[in-house]
């Protein structure tokens, strides 16, 4: 850990956790082409170092490395070492507020994943965690990344008008809810956020501000982090012209636990899909459907109704969705440890019923 300016680890600050991206990336030729470089290789220290003159004064900040990778690589292990050392921060009275640099590959993830494992906690110790990153590497000329980290900083440590504590993001000067996020553009500057609910960072919309409290309100329970060997293995599967049947057979064999089918249109899949994935039912995995489209919700009736075992994933993506179903797994598992018959549908539908903000 380090902080700036020296100040000792009790005293208030904001923690900075850098896990890489971009945001932390080189290229080698930056003026011919920032956009060939590598992820993950500027520590988190000299990310905020590169910023100081710009800090807030009087604002103190300690950053913390967890991990300094191209986030598609992002692992369970990675997510579980993140979800600990955030629930920490939100229980440390010196730690007023949490910054995150991630790579946008997979922010969507780790958004669903803060939201649905410390978003109760952020709400009331009253603290915001930011998550941030950057569409060009550090040392691109117009790196996106400064002002991006800067703008985490100030969200997470001035009292911008009524915005609770929570989970949120901010790119390219406008701020969401991190479950929110989704990188839908494979270069543009504000990719990952250019078609989530979002308001400019500074100026809160009100509209979108009650849109969060709504969520809030909803949110009533946090959900276990899974211990390290603990994460189900949960796949994807997506639903295309010529689908076949052996793709779905091909994990009746091994011992996938959940698979969420990127279904087409309003969450629909190819007809030969249809008795394998009862196959897959009556093998006791857990099935959930979702949309490839990127947008729009899937509903438990269309285009027919799921059978006992299967559940419609609402608005999450499929990538939300497979970590909601994870958790929900992991969660079912523990409650049923302890005694309590609660299911993965449970807890899966507690995420997947959360307003959506508009
Ligand atoms: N591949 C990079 C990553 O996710 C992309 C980025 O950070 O924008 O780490």
């Amino acid at each position: 850990m380090s902080s700036i300016p020296n100040i000792s680890e009790n005293a208030p600050h904001i923690l900075v956790l850098g896990m890489g991206g971009t945001i932390a990336g080189l290229a080698s030729h930056p003026e011919e082409n920032p956009l060939q470089y590598q992820a993950g290789q500027v520590g988190v220290e000299a990310l905020v170092q590169h910023i100081q003159s710009a800090i807030p004064q009087g604002l103190a900040l300690v950053s913390r490395q967890l991990a300094n990778i191209n986030s598609r690589n992002l692992s369970d292990a990675h997510l579980t070492a993140l979800g600990l050392a955030v629930k920490e921060a939100l229980l440390d009275a010196s730690v007023r507020g949490i910054v995150i640099t991630h790579g946008t590959d997979t922010l969507e993830e780790t958004g669903l994943f803060l939201q649905a494992t410390c978003g109760k906690l952020a709400q009331t110790q009253a603290k915001r965690v930011i998550l941030t990153g950057a569409m060009l590497p550090s040392n691109a000329p117009g790196a996106d990344g400064p002002s991006n980290l800067l703008d985490a900083l100030r969200w997470a440590s001035t009292a911008i008008e009524n915005c609770p504590g929570g989970i949120y993001a901010v790119m390219d000067g406008r701020g969401c809810m991190a479950m929110d996020l989704a990188k839908r553009h494979a270069t543009a500057l504000n990719a990952p956020i250019q078609n989530s609910p979002s308001s400019s960072v500074g100026l809160i919309n009100p509209s979108w501000l009650s849109g969060v409290k709504a969520v809030q309100a909803a949110w009533n329970e946090d959900l276990p982090i899974p211990q390290l060997d603990k994460w189900p293995w949960v796949e994807i599967l997506t639903s295309h012209a010529g689908a076949r049947p052996e793709t779905v057979n091909q994990w009746l064999k091994s011992d996938v636990q959940g698979l969420v089918v990127a279904g087409s249109g309003q969450g629909g899949f190819h007809d030969d899909w249809a008795a394998p994935l009862s196959k897959a039912i009556s093998q006791s995995i857990a099935l959930v459907r979702t949309s490839r489209t990127g947008a729009g919700t899937t509903l438990p009736n269309i285009p027919e109704t799921d059978p006992p075992g299967c559940l419609a994933a609402g608005v999450l993506s499929a990538p939300r969705a497979r970590i909601a179903l994870q958790l929900a797994l992991n969660a079912a598992e523990e409650a049923n440890l302890a005694g309590k018959p609660l299911t993965w549908q449970d807890f899966f539908a507690r995420i997947a019923d959360l307003p959506e903000i508009r």
